[in-house]
């Protein structure tokens, strides 16, 4: 007889593992004790060989993959430490499982349609989607078919699917709802961490980007958040659509949506959706130094170690945007419990990109914080000029005369001292531009182009420091910048030099995120030398650019242990919880 444990570190709740832990509870052939301790779902039996081999089987069929499970072992063990108490859970944990749905939706099923199956696992017959029948969802269909669009309202929200792209101008990234997961690969670049991440229990919504021989529609080759069908009803529709030869859908909806990045080769939320959603609280941090903090509208409350949330105007912030990297820092210390010789590279599109390191005595120090870069192509150009250019651009505009239109006519909306920006303008020189993009559909064509490169060495692209004086920096501190003057004209340099061949454009994209992350290592190995470095953290929703991730990964982890928030999210909650310990006196009578 042996005593095994088998264990499912998670860093997130994950309710499904709570139920499934439960029904364990009742599994005839052996006692079984189950826990959650230490951010570990764990069930125990003794047993025979056989009869444990048959245990772990059904376990392995049972506990699905979870984009927060982060390690699953089994282990022989001396003694028991779970008991016979079922685990706090929701009755209700989703509107399907894997239980029930081979049942309603394979269309080989008997049951194939019946969206109201009662499942003794997951209870999705309660879920609002089981509440449109087989006859509408075949309705849905058919009108998606003949008219090209159909929404769904479920549970108070409205998904709008379409057979081809929204065309009206949207500034964010299209979304497609899988309707053949065989497909998959076919149509997008996915990877076995996205296949694993996009079927699993949280069905997320994944950044994939298509590939050219993608048939099912003349798609442009940029990123896409992808995601599988969430509910009943459109795991119905999705197959009946399938059987018709259609691959995917395009969709928007106002749902809350979970969407997810791979950083540090782990998943992350990205941030609070469009939706407003409200993230669940946060328990552990002992003592911040305030109680309450709003950052983005995001206000977190604290009491008794437990942090809770809620939705407040952004007018209330606590913090000015600048502090968002130090908010960062923090919430990378308080998940991680490093507080000390921690360093954070964030990126984002709504607050200023940062690398912060704090000094032994924990006082921050600014090595670089971005400044607004132009609002117009025509100011960016101009500024190119008055650096002694002028030569090199009448050469890039005579070879390049459409491109070099491109970007003199943009005009850059949002913040601007981000990558974002600073790719949008190298979309245009870099021949990516259309007109009528938004600036993120701009920086997510050479993100896209980033991802389709398959080398491990590229162009290098320059990146220099910006000491020139920012207005909106603190009295008698001074902050660099850096000089993206100087790595879009080495962006520039190169299309010269390949003579605009498009086949190159991967590869210079790579470029870019590749000397990023590679001047990123070499700064942090300057700090370490000055303040000792044990942990990076990587923030901001920036950093779901995966190939800026995954060079970072190779280039800063290589030496340094890289930390992204699990539990709290990239860029929202994790702002909102570090705001908590800032270090500072603040204004509107806090
Ligand atoms: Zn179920």
């Amino acid at each position: 007889m042996k005593l095994l444990r088998f264990s499912f570190a998670c860093s997130r709740k994950v309710a499904v593992y709570a139920q499934m832990c439960n029904r364990y509870l009742d599994y005839a052939p052996l006692w079984i004790t189950i826990g959650w301790c230490n951010g570990c779902f764990f069930l125990e039996a003794k047993g025979e060989q056989g009869e444990l081999e048959t245990l772990a089987a059904a376990i392995g069929k049972d506990f699905l993959y979870s984009i927060w499970m982060t390690d699953a072992r089994i282990e022989a063990v001396d003694s028991r430490i779970g008991g016979r108490i079922p685990l706090k859970t929701r009755t209700v944990i989703g509107p399907f499982c894997q239980h029930c749905h081979p049942l309603f939706a394979d269309n080989q099923s008997p049951q194939f349609g019946q969206t109201d199956l009662a499942c003794p696992v997951c209870h999705g017959e309660q879920h609002p989607s089981a509440a449109i029948s087989f006859a509408d969802i075949q309705g849905f269909a058919q009108q998606l078919r003949e008219q090209g669009e159909v929404t769904l309202a479920v549970g108070g929200h409205r998904t709008t699917l379409r057979m081809l792209p929204f065309t009206d101008a949207a500034p964010q990234r299209a979304h497609v709802l899988v309707c053949n997961p065989n497909r998959l690969a076919a149509n997008f670049s996915a990877e076995h961490h996205h296949v694993m991440a996009l079927s699993s229990v949280e069905k997320p919504v994944v950044t994939l980007f298509a590939k050219p021989s993608s048939l099912q529609h003349p798609i442009t080759q940029t990123l896409y958040g992808v995601r599988f069908a969430w509910h009943r009803a459109l795991s119905v529709l999705a197959e009946i659509l399938r059987q018709q030869g259609v691959d995917y859908l395009f969709y928007r909806t106002d749902a809350p949506q979970l969407s997810v990045a791979w950083v540090a080769n782990q998943w992350s939320e990205c941030d609070v959706d469009a939706a407003g959603s409200v993230p669940a609280p946060f328990a552990g941090l002992k003592a911040p130094l305030h109680d309450s903090a709003t950052v983005r509208g995001l206000q977190a409350d604290w009491h008794k170690n437990i942090v809770t949330f809620a939705l407040s105007a952004p007018s209330r912030d606590t913090s000015d945007r600048t502090t968002h990297a130090l908010c960062a820092l923090h919430a990378g210390s308080i998940e991680s419990d490093v507080w000390r010789h921690q360093a954070v590279i964030y990126f984002s599109n709504q607050s200023p990109g940062q690398l912060v390191v704090l000094d032994p005595r924990l006082n921050p120090e600014v090595f670089f914080r971005l400044r607004p870069l132009p609002q117009t192509g025509q100011q960016w150009w101009q500024a190119l000029e008055t650096q002694g250019r002028h030569d090199f651009l009448s050469r890039f505009s005579a070879r390049f005369p459409d491109d070099t239109a491109q970007l003199v006519g943009m005009h850059f909306t949002g913040p601007r001292d981000n990558l974002t920006t600073l790719f949008a303008a190298c979309a245009c020189v870099m021949g990516l531009a259309t007109t009528e993009q938004s600036v993120q559909q701009l920086a997510d064509r050479v993100i896209a182009a980033a991802m389709s490169f398959h080398g491990k060495n590229a162009h290098r692209i320059d990146i220099g420091f910006d000491e020139s004086l920012d207005d909106n920096q603190e009295s008698n501190v001074s902050i660099s910048g850096l000089d993206f003057y100087q790595t879009l004209a080495s962006v520039m340099a190169f299309r010269l030099a390949t003579d605009g061949d498009d086949a190159s454009v991967p590869k210079l994209a790579f470029g870019i995120m590749d000397s990023l992350a590679d001047h990123l290592a070499t700064w942090i190995e300057h700090l370490d030398g000055k303040h000792g470095i044990e942990q990076v953290v990587l923030a901001g929703n920036e950093m779901t650019n995966e190939c800026l991730a995954q060079r970072l990964a190779v280039r800063v982890g290589k030496n340094f242990p890289l930390f992204a928030n699990r539990r709290l999210a990239l860029d929202s909650s994790n702002l909102s919880v570090g705001a908590l310990l800032l270090k500072q006196r603040r204004g509107r009578g806090w």
